[in-house]
């Protein structure tokens, strides 16, 4: 078979910049120039970057519909593939090897820092929304202890979207969904699913579980409101088999300097 045993790496990350004197969550910083660094290393090493909606048609293209695989599906494949900035000539598409940059929250910083760095390496990512908070501050963080951080506006996620980016939901207040009663989390989920799409004009595919909290009910709640997949923050990656509504992923954080992040990569290619 020609495309067996492919693995998709998430990874996972919150905010670019340097974190602001006397944070309390320091980690989920990343610097501007470890981002560039980390997403030109991984396009050295031939890697492709979809949104994980993409991610998902060439899932289904390698595992879900291998049996009749044929010169159709193959130029399906490659539309996919080359859809927005995606530029994939033989070598990557080769190598069949996939990452997915996922940004969970909607902090500002991933439009005012992270934005010009994708760009520039011509790659796309999907960024989970705190939908309630568009436009506004980090509330659930704040009464954490954390200092304030701005949300992305409204306009700023569109024009994330005209740059290819994906928008997926995190519910609307960012709570703990196994800790608050369930008519109040499937609202949540299936609020901001609702929310998001009335505000940008398109279909949201897919969803994060805030702090990576769930159980069997709220998966269920995600696969009801009509989601396609979901991340948690569990690592691993994505292979044959694997559940779509209980993505693995990879986290980067402010500690991951360049060695750690090269051993992440090839730990969970080669061990998970
Ligand atoms: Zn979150």
């Amino acid at each position: 078979m020609p495309y067996e045993n492919i693995k998709f790496i998430i990874l996972l990350y919150h905010k670019i910049g340097i974190p602001p004197e006397g944070a309390k969550f320091p980690g989920l910083f990343v610097k501007e120039e470890e981002f560039d660094r980390q997403i030109k290393y991984l396009k050295r090493k031939g890697y492709v970057f979809l949104t994980l909606s993409e991610l998902k048609e060439v899932y289904d293209a390698h595992y879900n519909y291998s049996h009749n695989y044929n010169s159709d599906s193959k130029a399906e494949l490659r539309n996919c593939l080359v859809s927005g900035f995606g530029r994939v000539n033989g070598p990557a598409f080769k190598k069949k090897r996939y990452a997915a940059i996922t940004f969970d929250d909607g902090s500002r910083s991933v439009y005012s820092k992270g934005l010009k760095i994708m760009k520039e390496n011509g790659i796309k990512a999907t960024i989970f929304m705190v939908s309630g908070l568009t436009g506004g501050f980090n509330d659930w963080d704040i009464k954490n202890g954390e200092g304030g951080d701005e949300m992305l506006s409204l306009d700023e996620l569109k024009e994330m979207m005209e740059n290819g980016m994906e928008i997926g939901a995190h519910t609307i207040t960012h709570p703990h969904l196994t800790q608050i009663p369930f008519d109040a989390a499937f609202n949540e989920i299936n609020g901001s699913k609702k929310a998001l799409e009335e505000m940008l004009g398109c279909r949201i595919n897919f969803f994060a579980y805030p702090y990576g909290d769930y159980d069997e009910k709220i998966k269920s709640c995600v696969e009801k409101a009509g989601f396609t997949g979901a991340c948690i923050t569990e690592t691993g990656v994505v292979k044959k088999g694997s559940d779509f509504f209980t993505l693995k992923r990879v986290a980067i954080r402010h500690n991951t300097d360049f060695f750690k992040f090269k051993r992440k990569i090839f730990k969970v290619k080669h061990f998970y």
